[in-house]
Order: structure tokens, then sequence, then C-alpha cells
């Protein structure tokens, strides 16, 4: 197989999928639909580049990398301008929550890769004593696919490429069909940073594309979406025994107690709810607040929201966008409307902006919700901030806990140990404590889901390790002996490992020395 860059147009023979602007229904443009064969020669190709780049220094990828970083930076307001005509969110948005972080993260793993994946010594307590030792290295895995979801078009296939290409591997990307234009231009600013020809594949398509890539022959998949498509992706890898991590949907709650900072947990809880227009797995999906502040913080929220401007105008600086699609536009008015059916009340919002064009939902505040609500059980995945009060602290932990996701949390108090002692109670990856939302922008920290939320990570040292094989590399220096467990099992053997079990496996090296007498007797029993 040669090593080349798939001509997609070619390879898709014609097909294609057009891409809107969600804002306007203005078309975009139009990417090439590629199918089983043309995903198949990506994967094929990346393969065959990735030999070469594996053998390739941690200084020669990082310096590339940084180099796809300084075209990045140079181009930072089109590509701004692109992930707000695609996606919908306002420009700044893109910069704040998709720029920023991953041009801090190009930084981070351009330069810390080296550290992060250093061979490890293993301490293998008495068989050192044995003469012998023992390391991790970490090897690429080969070809890494990766399927991304549309709202963060941006920061999550770029963050995984690159950490992908940091690790030695190949990539083959899938963006979604909602914003293929952002994950070409991923594609491109690699190529014209002197990326090494195939080595990074953009397949642009559907669905199906992404199916075609689970099956194409790749080394591990590194999926983020919905938990649907998650658990279809992870029965087709099972199939082929190959590893998956997946990002998958989350319900987050947040807590507020009542001694919190009520007015700087007003603006935390308005911010993770409605940005990126409540379009992000660890949006604030569900808050609760003890019920001494609950009217105090309510109306702040409330005063809050509605003083934030929605609008398309990049020009007008807007706090909120349109949605990404009008599919899911649709399942936030169906939370909305069961919520409103069973006696919530929305005191903000609760329907689609009027007189905007595109897929635009008003920032919705409820109250008088509970756990019977759609809007309390499944991702709403919209700007929605439905809120329930508590009495105790037990009782906010038992409702945090009260789903079947578990991506991120958080508990607002001013007393930190508290706070601390009740992040260790929820069941979630992340548990903040006086923040919200913005922890996949750390690129030192792990982000990964528990229960429906996923199964793996990306992100920081546990991240980059999915990315390779980790191999055990042991070493006996001392070969003038024999093992004594090797055969023959003589009655002095089988004696012996009596001794072993009850003092060697103690750990303690005294006590294995009681064991010397014997081991020399099988010493000698051998020679003769
Ligand atoms: P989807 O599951 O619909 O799609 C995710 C990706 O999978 C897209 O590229 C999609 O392609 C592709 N895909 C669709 N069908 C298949 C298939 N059968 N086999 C392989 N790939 C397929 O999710 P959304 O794009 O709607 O993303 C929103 C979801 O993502 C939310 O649930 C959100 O919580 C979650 N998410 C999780 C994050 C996390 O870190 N945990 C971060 C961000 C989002 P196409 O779009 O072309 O159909």
């Amino acid at each position: 197989m040669s090593v080349e860059t798939l001509d997609i147009k070619e390879a898709a023979r014609g097909e294609e999928i057009v891409s809107y602007d969600p804002a306007t229904g203005e078309a975009l443009g139009r990417v090439p639909l590629l199918r089983v064969e043309a995903v198949v020669r990506a994967v094929q190709a990346a393969r065959a580049a990735q030999k070469d780049w594996a053998a390739r220094s941690f200084r020669e990828r990082g310096r590339i990398v940084l180099a796809a970083r300084g075209i990045v930076l140079k181009e930072l307001e089109e590509i701004a301008a692109l992930i707000h005509r695609e996606s919908g969110k306002p420009a700044a948005e893109a910069i704040s929550m998709e720029l920023v972080p991953t041009l801090d993260l190009m930084q981070f793993f351009a330069r810390k890769s080296v550290r992060l994946l250093k061979p490890e010594r293993v301490g293998i307590g008495q068989y050192s004593l044995m003469g012998r030792s023992s390391k991790i290295i970490y090897k690429p895995l080969g070809v890494i696919g990766i399927i991304s979801p549309w709202n963060f078009p941006w920061a999550i296939p770029m963050g995984e490429v690159v950490m992908a290409l940091m690790a030695g591997n190949a990539v083959v990307l899938k963006p979604s069909e909602l914003t293929p234009l952002i994950g070409l231009k991923i594609g491109e600013v690699f190529r014209r940073a002197g990326l090494p020809e195939g080595l990074l594949q953009v397949v642009t398509g559907d669905g199906s594309t992404g199916a075609a890539l689970v099956e194409a022959g790749v080394d591990k998949i590194m999926f983020t979406g919905s938990v649907a498509t998650g658990k279809r992706v992870a029965e087709m890898a099972a199939r082929r025994l190959m590893p998956v991590v997946l990002e998958l949907g989350g319900k987050d709650p947040m807590i507020v107690m009542d001694d919190a900072d009520v007015e700087r947990a007003a603006h935390a809880a308005v911010w993770g709810a409605f940005a990126n227009s409540g379009q992000a797995c660890a949006s604030v999906e569900r808050c609760y607040v003890q019920s001494r502040v609950a009217q105090k913080f309510i109306n702040r929220i409330v005063e809050l929201t509605r003083g934030l401007k929605q609008s398309a105008i990049l020009e007008e600086e807007p706090d909120i966008g349109s949605m990404s699609s009008e599919r899911q536009l649709e399942v936030v008015e169906q939370h909305v409307q069961d919520a409103l059916s069973h006696n919530a009340r929305a005191l903000t919002g609760g329907r689609r902006k009027e007189g905007a064009g595109g897929w635009f939902y008003e920032p919705t505040v409820l109250v008088d919700v509970d756990h019977s609500m759609k809007v309390m059980r499944d991702e709403t995945f919209g700007p929605v901030l439905p809120v329930m009060t508590f009495e105790t602290e037990d009782e906010a932990i038992r409702l945090a806990n009260d789903s079947v996701f578990g991506l991120t949390a958080s508990v607002w108090t001013k007393n930190i140990s508290r706070g601390r002692h009740m992040a260790e109670q929820i069941q979630a990856g992340t548990v903040m404590v006086n923040e919200v939302l913005y922890t996949h922008g750390i690129a030192q920290a792990p982000w990964g889901g528990v229960k429906e939320s996923g199964l793996g990570h990306t992100h920081g040292r546990l991240g980059l390790l999915e990315l390779v094989q980790p191999v055990h590399v042991h070493v006996n220096r001392m070969t003038i002996l024999r093992d004594f467990w090797w055969f023959n099992y003589t009655p002095r053997a089988a004696q012996l490992f009596r001794g072993f079990a009850r003092r060697f496996a103690t750990g303690n090296p005294l006590q294995t020395s009681l064991l010397l007498p014997s081991m020399i007797r099988r010493y000698f029993e051998r020679r003769s």
C-alpha cells in the first residue's frame, strides 16, 4: 500500500453531503460521503505511513505539532468564524471553549509526551534480589480511528489527533456529518505543518462512514457521541476484540449548598447550562439548591438569564447562538413540554426564539421539577436549567447519584473539606468543587465518564496511555542459576515450594532468607 492521503473527492465517486449553517440554513459547502472501500483504503494508507512516524523522536513529532499550533494561532479568527458558521455557536465562545484549550493542549503534549511516556522501572520486590529487573515501555498502537461529534467539532477531534500523533500513531478521523468542514480544516492544518503524507486521514461522511471506520481494521477507536451509538460501536469493536474509548452523554448535576457563594454559583449555573446552547456533554443539566438559599439563587439565575443576548450575528457578540441541528432542538422541546405537562414552570424561555431563522431555543429556567420528568432523567443537550430544592446533604448526594449517567458533577460550598467529602461520594468521572463545565479544557487532567457516560479516558497521562501499548520487559541478569521452580518437581523441590508459600510470599526478605539452606540443597540436587 502506498503512503498517500486519500483523495476523498475521487474516493467518494460523486456521493456528497451538504454542510449547513444552522443559524441561517445557508449551505456552506459539499463534502464527499465515503463508503466502506474508501475508508479501508484510508486506514491502509495511514498504516503504511505510521511505521516511519513511530521511528521518529518525540522532539520531531512535537516540532510538527507546534508548527500546526502556529498555523492555528495565525488563523485564529478564520477558524473561529468557521466553527461559528458550521456549529451555530458564538465566535467568542469558539475561541474560549475550543481554540484556547486546544492551543494549550498542543503545547502540552508536544513538549511533555516524552516524559509522560518515558519507560518506567517497576519495583518487583524480592525478585530483584535474584538479579531480575522489570520495565514498562510504551509502544504506539498503530492506527487510531477517531469518531467525533458536532458539539465541540474542533476541540474534541483536535485534542485526540494531537495525542494520538504524539504517541506515534497514525490517525483516521471521521468528523460528524453536521461539521465536516471543521474536520477537514484539522487535516489541512497538519498537512501545511509538514505532517508526513498519509499519516492523518480525514474521512467525511455520515453514520455509515463511522461504522465503516470501526470495521476497517484500525487498532483502537476513540469514540465521542451518544450512548446509543457508543453501544453500537462497542458491540462492533467487541467482535474484533478491538479496544475502544467511549466518551458519551451526561446529565450532570450541580449541587448548591446553603453556605455557597450564591452570587458566584448563580453565574456559574447560567454559564454551565447555556454555554454552547447547552450542547456540552458536561453542561449543567440538573441543579439542586438547598432550600434556605433556593429563592435567592433562583431569582438571580432568572435575572441573569434574562440579560443574555441570543443572536446569529457574529458582530453582535451574542452570549448564545443557535443550536446545531433541528433534531437536537426537537429533543429539547420534548423535554420541556413533558416537564410543563407535569406541572413544572418555565420562569424564562420554554419555547423556540421567535423571528430567528435557524434553530434557536430560548434559554429556559424550569422549577417545580422532579425525577419523574425527562428533563431530570434523560440528556436534554440544550439551553435548559431545571432547578430542584433539597433539605440535607445526604438528600443532595442521593439525587445527584440517581442517574444512569456519571460524567461530571459540581458541589458549591465555601467549606472546602465538606466539598471534597461530598465529591468523593458522587458517582462521576470528574467532580468539581466551586467550578463547572470547563475541565475538558485542562489538557493535563484526565477526562472520562462512569456508568453510561463512558469507558476509558482522554486527556492527561491516563488519556495518553489509552493510545499506546504498554509492554513489560523483564530481564534476568543472574544467568548462572536455573530457576528453582523449573522442572523437575522432586520431593525436595515440593518442600521448597511450600517454604516459598510460607516465607517468600510474605514479602519479607528476612523470612525468605530462612529458605537459603533449602535453596542450596535444591541447587546441588540439580547438579547431581
Ligand atoms: P452521535 O452518537 O449521533 O454521533 C457521534 C459520532 O458517531 C458522529 O461522528 C456520527 O456520525 C458517528 N456515528 C453515527 N452512527 C454511527 C455508527 N453506527 N457507527 C459509528 N459511528 C457512528 O452523537 P452526536 O454527534 O449527536 O453527539 C452528541 C452526543 O455526544 C451527546 O450525547 C453528548 O453528551 C456526547 N458527547 C460526549 C462527550 C464526552 O466527552 N463524554 C463530549 C461531547 C459530546 P454522523 O454525525 O455523521 O452521523
